[in-house]
């Protein structure tokens, strides 16, 4: 696995329309195609100024890096070579990954979305989500002779295998964490009678432990860094013997989205963070940047844009979180687009080399699969 961040700013990008960025913001110029120029006229006046001045913009930035992470792409795929490997139905506990659309695509090619292992018909074959699940699934999955394909995304299995090391060596583990998130649920069924949860600082401030409790904690994967930051460092003051994982637990993935959208605050006047309401990450996104002052919404496509939204905006920038597909940015550009604006641009170009392996119980069928072709 390569975790480190590429970062290469390029010359050229895939977006059609791109233009080099202009220091500081100026006047819109007037040009075919702007809603300003397609002209609403009063009856007896010259061209209102209507359009790029009260709802267009006059350029759209894309943050980068953006979009899929590593263990939203092998979970995705995970299911798409089950399909073509055994044939519809793949069942699939809970979705997939945390993005309507790509959940609704796999339904139309046969996957069955389901919310407990325990609706499966016994014997046949269940993926189980990149959020991970708790041992007790696993449990359920063999009793009903399933066909198990464990899809969690290794960063989360990390977390796993943290939380039930620290639970053997007799700690009790305070889990950073939003309470009844798939990932959270997972990971406290890996010892749930020495994990306690914690969402914000002022439930860091309400812990109270018997003396001589050897304490450690853990995170979910897709928190915000800073507010994070924030409760690690009220964890520590209250309990400076807390002991701390080796390698931090928010994922690469979430923290480097989190930094592009901070990097380009200042150059933006709104942020459109394409993603599901239940995406943890994408919602993070959307905090990142109104804590930094910039209004941003959370939109599943395009369909959900409200021009509203645009009044007064120059510059809006566009970022997705980690379960959304880049062709969903690049409808949201193409809308932008069909209303005028020219300048869709990356706002500067980073390359993230991260890949995980599929799943080892499907790489044997595969590769059985290809041995009797
Ligand atoms: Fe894994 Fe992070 Fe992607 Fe979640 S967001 S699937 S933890 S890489």
């Amino acid at each position: 696995m390569h975790w480190a961040m590429h970062t290469a700013v390029r010359t050229s990008c895939a977006f059609r329309g791109e233009q080099s960025r202009e220091p500081g913001r100026t006047d819109p110029p007037e040009r075919p195609g702007s809603l300003l120029h397609f002209g609403f006229r009063d009856a007896d006046g010259p061209p209102r100024r209507r359009g790029y001045d009260d709802a267009m913009v006059r350029k759209v930035l894309l943050a980068s890096p953006r979009g899929y992470c590593a263990g939203v792409e092998r979970a995705v795929d995970t299911v798409e070579r089950a399909l073509d490997l055994y044939g519809p139905p793949v069942y699939v506990r809970k979705q997939i990954v945390h993005n309507l659309h790509v959940v609704r695509e796999l339904e139309a090619r046969g996957a069955v979305f389901v919310d407990d292992e325990g609706e499966v018909p016994e014997g046949q074959t269940v993926v189980f989500s990149a959020h991970g699940v708790a041992p007790a699934v696993h449990a359920t999955a063999r009793r009903r002779s399933l066909n198990t394909i464990d899809a969690t995304c290794p960063l989360v299995t990390k977390v796993h295998v943290q939380a039930r090391r620290y639970a053997a060596d007799g700690y009790t583990i305070v889990l950073i964490g939003h309470a009844g998130h798939e990932e959270v649920v997972g990971t406290m069924g890996e010892a749930p009678d020495s994990i306690v949860l914690v969402e914000s600082v002022d439930d860091v401030e309400r812990l109270s432990f018997a003396e001589g409790t050897r304490l450690a904690y853990v995170t979910q994967t897709t928190l915000s860094v800073d507010e994070t930051g924030e409760i690690i460092a009220a964890l520590r003051h209250r309990f400076p013997a807390i002991h701390a994982p080796k390698k931090e637990d928010i994922c690469y993935a979430t923290s480097n989205r989190q930094w592009a959208v901070k990097e380009m605050l200042a150059e933006i006047d709104l942020l459109l963070v394409i993603g599901s309401r239940n995406s943890s990450n994408s919602n993070r996104l959307v905090e990142v940047a109104r804590v930094g002052g910039v209004p941003a919404h959370l939109i599943d496509d395009e369909g959900e844009i409200d021009l509203a939204w645009l009044d007064g905006v120059e510059v809006v920038g566009v970022t997705s979180g980690a379960s959304a597909p880049e062709k969903l940015v690049e409808r949201v550009c193409d809308w932008f687009r069909a209303r005028g604006v020219t300048e869709v641009e990356p706002y500067r170009l980073v390359e993230e080399a991260v890949e995980f392996r599929l799943p080892i119980e499907l790489r044997r069928e595969l590769a059985l699969a290809a041995q009797q072709a």
